[in-house]
């Protein structure tokens, strides 16, 4: 392999090394976008717990009112009860009593089974802030990993950066512009080796893309030190050592 290769071939060490800490740092902010969108779905859901526990507890509270409502005329109705002069008037009167009492049984047994809806909401509600207080622990330990392992990076990508802007100034601004092109496309994956498919016989395959090398272009690479890329993936093509 002649410079001209050895240098680019420099490079994609460094290049991918680079975007190997890219994927590990990408991989982890991942886990934690993901981690907040959980803990975000479980807040949201417990605020619609809060808020319906509310609504019902008002309407106990309405209810309630009424019922106490209620309750005052049947006492005065029992008052009136005693101060009727006729027969006719009697039965009326215990006739509304009555319709009355009913009506207040009818509300008690409501506002009963409410109450008992807003404690079992209550006890739900009470578990799921406990779910939510263990996702957001989750996302503080994995923000922390995130943190950690940026940190970890900063200088070993630092020195790798430095070596790439080194090896970048070793290749001409022709050549550096296509290797960005292609590493942008294959992570840091930019030469590909020529593969002799059978002993003995000039037939060559691209390694990046396993395609066929047309001959002439893998003896030109044999005889110049020359940057050709494979008419498929477009990868730098090179020798193997
Ligand atoms: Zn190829």
């Amino acid at each position: 392999m002649g410079a001209k290769l050895q240098a680019l071939r420099h490079l994609q060490d460094i290049e991918l090394q680079l975007a190997d800490i890219r994927r590990q740092l990408r991989r982890k902010q991942k886990m934690v976008s993901a981690q907040a969108a959980k803990l975000e779905s479980a807040r949201q859901a417990l605020e619609t717990e809060r808020n319906e526990i509310k609504r019902t507890q008002a309407s106990v509270d309405e209810l309630d009112l009424d019922i106490k409502g209620r309750t005052g005329k049947i006492n005065r109705l029992r008052e009136h009860l005693n101060t009727v002069r006729t027969n006719r008037e009697y039965a009326a009167v215990l006739a509304e009593l009555n319709n009355e009492k009913a009506d207040v049984s009818r509300l008690e047994s409501r506002a009963l089974q409410m109450m008992e809806r807003v404690e079992a909401r209550t006890k739900d509600f009470r578990e799921h802030q406990e779910v939510e207080r263990r996702e957001a622990e989750r996302l503080d330990q994995l923000t922390a990993q995130f943190e950690q392992a940026d940190r970890s990076f900063a200088e070993r990508r630092a020195g790798l950066e430095q070596g790439r802007a080194e090896a970048a100034g070793q290749l001409e601004p022709k050549v550096l512009k296509l290797f960005d092109r292609v590493s942008v496309r294959y992570e840091g994956e930019v030469m590909a080796k020529v593969v002799r498919t059978r002993p003995g016989r000039d037939e060559f395959i691209c390694e990046g893309c396993y395609m066929s090398l047309a001959a002439e272009r893998v003896n030109a690479l044999m005889i110049r030190d020359e940057v050709l890329t494979c008419a498929n993936c477009g990868r730098i093509l090179c020798l193997e050592q």
